[in-house]
């Protein structure tokens, strides 16, 4: 064990000085940057890559990335799902451009509103939309239409879940309370007191959640994707639906990870019919966009109670939420990328990637396995599947995990930082899944 893991550091420290000397110019980059940013990163997420230096980019096109180094790289993180559908596909940057000189912003429907609705009903069969600029800005209003709706004050999470940056949601469970996540900056509410927070999978204690009637709303993904991946136990979804009904809990569900499992979502794949349906980051080809759907009942209770608020200031929303750039990008990217045809090869070429990660660990006899849900593959360094959040987090490796993804990057594929996750999208090819095979095969040969 002692061996192994300084084996692991010693090929750290080797991937790192790599790293540091075919990256000449992203370091020098990273001096200029930290002139004037924070960090030296204009958003502070980007050093959680935890690369000597951030790998500053040239440019994204499909699923590869060039930096200012010139390296090219295989990408399987795809900007942690928000381009995957691809980088700049190329319907979306035709409308962009398209509409770019037609106006950008102006606060009113644009002649392409209406498509998008029928659009996304088509896809979603939800009847009624409204348009966010972030996911986590469409769980936010979710949320609060479902306490304005329902007149009660708490929302129900499950552990380990993330739906953005809405305070409402990080929350989490410690030794059976519910406590504001501690990563939290400058947070002074106390939202910890209006949420109920239980473990996926646990029917028992979502049923007691629910019974004292207070909860307005469980906002869940269908497969938890941001503890490492958590899938649903058989039967687990369609018991959490039906105890929502019994005890008036309206049913969020956000498919901003998971549209990656089939042209309509994971939700419906498991024939689970939702109150509001989230999707965000892809769903209009990675311009900052987010929608949210609800049914026809709560659309007439949400006119009902906004005829009786004086106009403006609901709490929702943004003056650039719905601007006709974003309207043009979400019309191309429904109508034009997210077709049967783009979702086929995703899923079956994903399906190859995540059998050739399981021949790769079987080969070695590793107590590792992989999840897959959909064009996501996980890989995880533990015999079995998690059936909470607590227990996948557990299985986290972060030594290991920093060295995969340094060991590939030096190689010229990129993973998702903060786990070990591998998007396809309908731009990846066949050839970049078996280089990454390939590679991780050369990495488990260099570890053993
Ligand atoms: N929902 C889920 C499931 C997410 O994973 C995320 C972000 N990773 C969000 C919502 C929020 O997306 P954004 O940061 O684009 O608002």
């Amino acid at each position: 064990m002692q061996s192994a893991s300084s084996s692991a550091a010693a090929l750290l420290e080797r991937e790192r000085r790599r790293f540091i000397d075919e990256h000449p110019e992203s370091l020098r980059r990273d001096k200029a940057l930290r002139e004037h940013w924070l960090n030296g990163v204009p958003m502070h997420w980007m050093t959680d890559w935890q690369l000597p230096a951030p790998l500053v980019l040239r440019e994204a096109a499909g699923a590869r990335l060039v930096d200012v180094d010139g390296h090219s790289y295989a990408d399987f993180c795809l900007g942690d799902t928000g381009a995957m559908f691809g980088h700049s596909p190329p319907a979306v940057a035709r409308a962009l451009s398209t509409q770019a000189v037609r106006g950008l912003t102006c606060m009113l429907p644009t002649e392409l509103t209406a498509r998008a609705g029928e659009l996304l009903t088509e896809r979603f069969g939800l009847p009624f939309w409204q348009i966010t600029q972030t996911a986590t800005d469409a769980n936010r209003a979710v949320l609060r239409w479902a306490r304005a709706l329902t007149g009660r004050k708490c929302i129900l999470v499950f552990d380990g879940c993330y739906h953005g940056s809405l305070e409402d949601t990080l929350v989490r469970l410690e030794q059976g309370r519910v406590i504001a996540r501690p990563g939290q900056v400058g947070q002074v509410a106390d939202f910890a007191s209006h949420a109920r927070v239980v473990e996926f999978n646990d029917l028992p204690a979502l049923e007691a959640a629910l019974a004292g009637g207070e909860v307005a709303c469980l906002l869940a993904e269908p497969v938890m994707t941001n503890a490492g991946m958590v899938l649903p136990q058989d039967g687990f979804w369609s018991e959490a639906r039906k105890l929502c009904a019994r005890h008036g809990t309206l049913l969020a569900i956000d498919e901003t990870h998971t549209l990656s499992s089939g042209p309509r979502g994971h939700a419906h794949r498991l024939g689970l019919e939702p109150d509001f349906l989230v999707a965000g980051k892809a769903i209009a080809g990675g311009m900052p966009t987010a929608v949210y759907g609800f049914t026809a009942e709560l659309a007439q209770r949400m006119e009902q109670l906004l005829a009786t608020k004086p106009a403006g200031h609901s709490g929702m929303g943004t003056t650039l939420a719905a601007n006709a750039l974003a309207t043009a990008a979400l019309v191309a990217c429904l109508q034009e990328v997210m077709t049967d045809d783009a979702y086929e090869h995703m899923l079956n070429l994903s399906a190859t990637l995540a059998e050739g990660l399981r021949k790769r660990i079987a080969e070695r006899a590793l107590p590792w396995h992989v999840i897959s849900v959909g064009a996501r593959s996980e890989l995880v360094f533990t015999p079995t599947p998690a059936r909470t959040a607590r227990e996948s987090l557990s299985a986290a490796s972060p030594t290991l995990e920093r060295l995969l993804h340094l060991y590939l990057l030096n190689r010229g594929v990129l993973v998702t930082p903060f786990h070990n996750m591998m998007l396809v999208s309908p731009a990846t090819s066949a050839a970049q899944v078996q280089s990454l095979l390939e590679l991780l095969g050369e990495f488990l040969h260099e570890l053993s």
